[in-house]
C-alpha cells in the first residue's frame, strides 16, 4: 500500500511560518494536487514528504510507515520537480534509464521501459541526443520520462508542465492522467494553475497562507468552496461575490425571493458562478448592468455589475446583449453559495 498521511506538519523559515499545521491523506493510487498561488507553501510541503526539506513538527507517513527519519532516496518515491536538471553528461537515453540501472535492472528491461516512457512522452526520437541539445519542454519531459521508468509507487511532481506551450500542456496532462491512472501510482502534484488541477486530480487539496483551505474533488471544490478564497481562486472566471441585504430571512433577487442560512445577519455574501445565470427580463430578473460584452465564440462573457459590486456572468453565445445595456438574470438558486461577510466561510 502507498497511502500517504501527512500528520500535523509545520515548517518555519526563522519567524516566518511557511505551513501552520497541515493535515492530509492521499490514498493508495489516489491523485491529488496541492493548488494554491505562490507562495502557498505548497513546494515546501512538497520537499518535506520528499526529504528534500526538514519539517518543523508533524509527520509524514508512507505506507503506514514515518518517513521523516529515511534519505530522499529511501523513501520509495520519484520525482519531477521544475527545475529539476537532467543529466547534462548522459544521452535522453541514459537519462531516462537512469533510475532502472540504480535498480540493477537488466538491459532488456531496461530497453523497454526507456521506449516506453518515451514514446508517452514523445520523445523517441531524441533517445541519442544530449539534454543540451534540446528545448526546455523537451527537457521537461525527459524529466518526466526518467520518473515514469521506474513505475514508481508515489509520484511527487512540482510544475512538470510549466516549461511547455499551451498545447502541448493539454496534450501532456491527458497522457499523464492515462498513465498514472493505469498504472495506479499515488501522486501529489504541485501546481498554481487551477485548470491543471481541475483536470488531472481526483481530488484537490487548496492551500493558501500555510494552511489547508479545503480538500475535495474538483466539481465540489468548485461548486462548494468552503471559503472566500477558494470560490475566488478555482473557476475561470472566478465566483462572483456580491454582499446583498436579508429580510426576514430572505434575499431579493428580482421578482424571486431566496431563502438565507438561518445563522445569516443583517447582510449577507451571495456566491455566483459566472454560468449560473439565465437571461430574464426587467424587473423579473436580478439587474446587471453590463460594462462590456465579449462574444468568446463558445459563449458570451459579460463584464459588469450587479448591486454597484463587480461580476462576471457567462451567457450562451446565442444571447444578444451588448456594452452598455442594463439585463435582468435568474440565478439558479441550487448552485449559489451562501459566505458570511465577517470570516469569508461558507454556510453549510
Ligand atoms: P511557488 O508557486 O511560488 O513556488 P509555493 O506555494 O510553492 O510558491 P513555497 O516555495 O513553499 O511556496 O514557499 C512558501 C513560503 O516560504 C514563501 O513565502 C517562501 O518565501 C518561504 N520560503 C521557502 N523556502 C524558504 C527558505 N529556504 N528560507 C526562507 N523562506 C523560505
Amino acid at each position: 500500500m502507498a497511502n500517504i498521511v501527512i500528520d500535523r506538519v509545520r515548517k518555519s523559515f526563522g519567524a516566518f511560518q511557511a505551513l501552520k499545521e497541515v493535515s492530509l491523506t492521499i490514498n493508495d493510487g489516489e491523485f491529488v494536487s496541492l493548488l494554491g498561488p505562490s507562495g502557498c507553501g505548497k513546494t515546501t510541503l512538497l520537499r518535506i514528504i520528499a526529504g528534500l526539506e526538514t519539517a518543523s513538527g508533524g509527520d509524514v507517513r508512507i505506507g503506514d510507515k514515518s518517513v521523516l527519519g529515511l534519505a530522499p532516496r529511501d523513501r520509495g518515491l520519484a520525482m519531477v520537480f521544475q527545475n529539476y536538471a537532467v543529466f547534462p553528461h548522459m544521452t535522453v537515453y541514459e537519462n531516462v534509464a537512469f533510475g532502472l540501472r540504480m535498480q540493477k535492472a537488466d538491459e532488456a528491461r531496461i530497453k523497454a521501459q526507456v521506449e516506453k516512457a518515451a514514446g508517452l512522452l514523445h520523445i523517441e526520437q531524441y533517445l541519442d541526443r544530449y539534454p543540451n541539445k534540446l528545448s526546455g519542454g523537451q527537457r521537461q519531459r525527459v524529466a518526466v520520462a526518467r520518473a515514469l521508468a521506474v513505475e514508481p509507487k508515489v509520484l511527487l511532481m512540482d510544475e512538470p508542465l510549466s516549461n511547455l506551450d499551451a498545447l502541448l500542456r493539454l496534450e501532456m496532462r491527458t497522457e499523464l492522467k492515462t498513465v498514472l491512472q493505469s498504472a495506479g501510482t499515488t501522486t501529489i502534484y504541485v501546481t498554481h494553475d487551477q485548470t491543471e488541477a481541475m483536470g488531472l486530480s481526483d481530488r484537490i487539496a487548496v492551500m493558501h497562507g500555510g494552511i489547508v483551505e479545503q480538500v475535495g474533488s474538483p466539481v465540489d471544490v468548485y461548486n462548494h468552496p468552503a471559503t472566500r478564497f477558494v470560490g475566488g481562486f478555482i473557476g475561470n472566471p472566478p465566483m462572483n461575490f456580491i454582499k446583498v441585504p436579508v429580510l426576514n430571512g430572505q434575499v431579493s433577487a428580482g421578482i424571486e425571493q431566496l431563502n438565507a442560512p438561518q445563522e445569516a445577519g443583517r447582510e449577507i455574501i451571495l456566491g455566483l458562478r459566472g454560468e449560473a445565470v439565465e437571461l430574464a427580463g426587467l424587473p423579473e430578473g436580478l439587474e446587471m448592468k453590463v460594462r462590456v460584452a465579449e462574444p468568446m465564440g463558445s459563449h458570451l462573457l459579460l463584464t459588469g455589475s450587479i448591486h454597484d459590486q463587480p461580476v462576471r456572468v457567462i451567457l450562451p453565445a446565442s444571447e444578444t446583449v451588448g456594452s452598455g445595456d442594463t439585463i435582468g438574470l435568474k440565478l439558479d438558486r441550487k448552485r449559489i453559495t451562501w459566505l458570511s461577510p465577517e470570516s469569508g466561510q461558507s454556510f453549510p
